[in-house]
């Protein structure tokens, strides 16, 4: 084993029992809690790692890194797009994915649904909310968010799995509690619906600095890169 790679194993153990600790605090327990890494940046030497760590679900925001990683990481592992994707591209990682969680806009879940129709296949989705109106952030509006899962609903080849946020960026993540439980609210209450192809049953919800107050507020599904592998480096 590489030493130098010891780290991510120190750095999963410290996120690991924080996840325990506000799972707790949240009156669940840490394995109702999934860890996404996220690896975008990060070489295939420290996935492999990570993946020998036990962590299988890998999230990569960009679909040209995802797919090449897909065929340079030759192992059982669960790949996740949780960035902006354009509908030009859902053709090529349409087969490869196990939920996507940026679906913002109708046409998109139009076009995922279309090319999972001719792969014969029902792919997991969920929908990312622009909670706190910020403009850098990609999501659909919370008011418009019911129209839009409403009319997913009649696509057949989609399920929609729940919900992702993005929280602005805040010294103190308490200002940034709201976002999350305005999203556990709203989809507490779309979930009574009960609409088509749907199960409502993912919030997407917290990343490095700010996964103990959204796991606490509700989130079932951690979305973390840094805290695992340091601080990234663009090239
Ligand atoms: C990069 C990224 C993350 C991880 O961010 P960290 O702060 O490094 O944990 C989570 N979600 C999305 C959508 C990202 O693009």
């Amino acid at each position: 084993m590489d030493d130098k790679l010891d780290f991510i194993k120190r750095n999963l153990d410290s996120v690991m029992e924080r996840i325990e600790k506000a799972a707790q605090r949240s009156g669940r327990n840490a394995r109702d809690i999934k860890l996404i890494a996220v690896t975008k940046t990060v070489e295939p030497e420290k996935i492999l790692k990570t993946i020998d760590e036990g962590i299988l679900d890998l999230g990569e925001n960009r679909v040209q890194e995802l797919t090449g990683k897909y065929d340079i990481i030759d192992r059982k592992c669960n790949w996740h797009l949780i960035g902006h994707l354009q509908t030009n591209k859902v053709k090529y990682i349409i087969d490869k994915v196990k939920l996507i969680h940026s679906v913002d806009r109708l046409e998109l879940a139009q076009e995922i649904n279309k090319r999972a129709q001719s792969h014969g296949i029902t792919v997991d989705v969920l929908v990312q909310v622009n909670v706190s109106g910020e403009e850098s952030k990609f999501g659909v509006a919370l008011e418009e968010a019911r129209e839009m899962v409403e009319k997913m609903s009649a696509f057949s080849n989609i399920r929609i799995r729940g919900f992702m946020t993005m929280a602005p960026f805040a010294e103190n993540p308490e200002s940034i509690r709201y976002v999350f439980s305005k999203l556990r609210d709203f989809s507490i209450d779309i979930r009574k619906e009960n609409l088509d192809n749907n199960n409502m049953d993912i919030l997407s919800m917290g990343m490095s600095n700010d996964f103990e107050v959204a796991i606490e507020e509700g989130s079932n599904m951690v979305r973390i890169g840094t805290a695992l592998f340091g601080k990234r480096i663009y090239t």
